[in-house]
């Protein structure tokens, strides 16, 4: 009998951890085990706004696959389609070619994308935070328009330079507006014809408050630091319109920008699109056993499916996080083994642990298991449940090592630079929806 095929879409928290438990849990004949994963790392996105600070290298961030995947063959590409009926994933390599990868078991791992909505000039001046290429850029934008501004003889050019917008109140909006505005506040010394009082740093968001994760009391909280900081919060307000230089808000608002993060919130991946299959606010339909409706042998997890939370109850589905699509990726490797052997198969179900909200210069807000936390204890909390997640021991000593580097010697400020032929906006660096 040929070993049966397992082919696994994305390799983010839920794909990478499918494929690493499914090779501890099959000896190296019982199964052939194949990835399609477009980069050649998985990706550690709760670290984002760190690597667009400066505080982190981005490789600090990025699990290497060929060295954390032993037994699984990598497919550098991309998943265009899906033929259920066939049992066929097509696939466009990174050279631009298509292949067809036949497959007993399917897990679809395809994550998600930045959500935008048709705002005008948001595709063709926004920035999203969502991926290596995005947090990268950001950086290289953030201090070349402090460079720009400080050779700037237009009042108007200067503010519009200095003026950041960041809209969405969420864990990734706030730690970008967060991180962000330490590394300009700091990087004010290098640039003495700058007066510091130039710098404008705007979060908005449509909810009425913000880290709504949290619960009410430490998103008050974080609101309080920020606003000591400089950042101004407006909450029931969004974004109307963005050009080159200017935002306008829902609120009548113009403000002076020449960069605008837009974190308000995430859609499935575009393939999950071409999957004839039930989906839930654009979430794949999922039992509780993660198997797709309707086809015993396709799984799906993470944010590209709308998992039962069977804790919550209520027909509640499962908030797309990095907690929930790692410990559905046990779930997953496990039932795609089970099915393989005729066993029984197990049912997800988490509690959920809480959240960690890094605010930067040595500020934090966190809630383990229920219980709020601020200042040191939260900030002790949130670096060393990152150590403790961040995949490989690499990366768990880059990240470490990059901290104690921040923290003594501070950032040198490097514009790489080579990104200055593009844009780099949304519409540039991701495939939103
Ligand atoms: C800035 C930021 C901060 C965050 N902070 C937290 C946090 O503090 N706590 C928390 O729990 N969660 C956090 N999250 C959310 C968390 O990162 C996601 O919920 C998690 O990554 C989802 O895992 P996933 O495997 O479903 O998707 P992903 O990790 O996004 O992985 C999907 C992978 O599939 C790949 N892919 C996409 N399309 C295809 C295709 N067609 N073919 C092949 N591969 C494809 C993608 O490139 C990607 O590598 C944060 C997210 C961001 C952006």
């Amino acid at each position: 009998m040929p070993a049966p095929r397992i082919v696994i879409i994305g390799a983010g928290f839920a794909g990478y951890n499918v494929a690493r438990r499914l090779e501890r849990s099959m000896s190296p004949h019982a199964a052939q085990i194949r990835i399609v994963a477009p980069f050649g790392y998985t990706l550690y996105q709760p670290l984002l706004p760190q690597v667009a600070a400066g505080v982190l290298d981005p490789r600090s961030i990025a699990g290497p696959l060929h060295r954390l995947l032993r037994r699984t063959q990598l497919v550098p590409g991309s998943a265009v389609g899906v033929d259920l009926g066939a049992q066929a994933v097509e696939v466009s390599t990174i050279d631009g070619r298509t292949t067809t990868l036949p497959y007993d078991r399917l897990v679809l791992c395809p994550g998600s994308v930045t959500r935008t909505f048709d705002i005008p000039g948001l595709h063709e001046h926004g920035h999203g935070m969502k991926n290596l290429a995005e947090a990268v850029y950001l950086r290289d934008h953030v201090v070349a328009q402090l460079e720009l501004a400080s050779i700037a003889r237009d009042p108007a050019e200067r503010a519009a330079r200095c003026g950041f917008l960041v809209v969405g109140g969420g864990y990734s909006g706030v730690e970008t507006a967060a991180n962000l505005q330490l590394l300009t506040a700091q990087a004010m010394r290098s640039f003495p014809r700058l007066d510091p009082a130039l710098l404008s740093w705007t979060l908005v968001d449509v909810a009425d408050r913000l880290l709504p994760e949290l619960g009410g009391r430490l998103g008050d909280v974080a609101l309080r630091k920020l606003g000591r900081r400089g950042i101004d919060i407006r909450l029931g307000v969004s974004l109307e319109r963005l050009t080159e230089d200017q935002a306008v808000l829902t609120d009548g608002r113009v403000l002076p920008c020449r960069t605008a993060v837009w974190t308000a919130g995430v859609t499935p991946a575009p393939v999950v699109g071409t999957l004839a299959a039930p989906k839930e606010r654009g979430r794949l339909v999922v039992g509780a056993d993660l198997r797709l409706a309707g086809h015993d042998d396709v799984f799906a997890l993470g944010d590209a499916a709308a998992v039962p939370d069977l804790v919550t109850g209520n027909g509640a589905v499962c908030p797309p996080t990095a907690q929930h699509a790692s410990r559905q990726a046990s779930v997953a490797a496990h039932n795609v083994v089970a099915s393989l052997r005729g066993a029984p198969s197990a049912e997800y179900r988490h509690r959920d642990l809480g959240l960690a909200v890094d605010l930067g210069g040595g500020q934090a807000v966190a809630r383990p298991v229920g219980l709020g936390l601020t200042g040191v204890p939260a900030q002790a909390v949130t670096r060393g449940y990152h150590l403790l997640t961040v995949p490989g021991m690499r990366a768990k000593a880059r990240v470490l090592g990059d901290w104690a580097l921040h923290r003594f010697a501070g950032d040198d400020l490097i514009r790489l630079g080579f990104l200055n032929t593009r844009t780099g906006a949304l519409a540039d660096l991701e495939h939103t929806a």
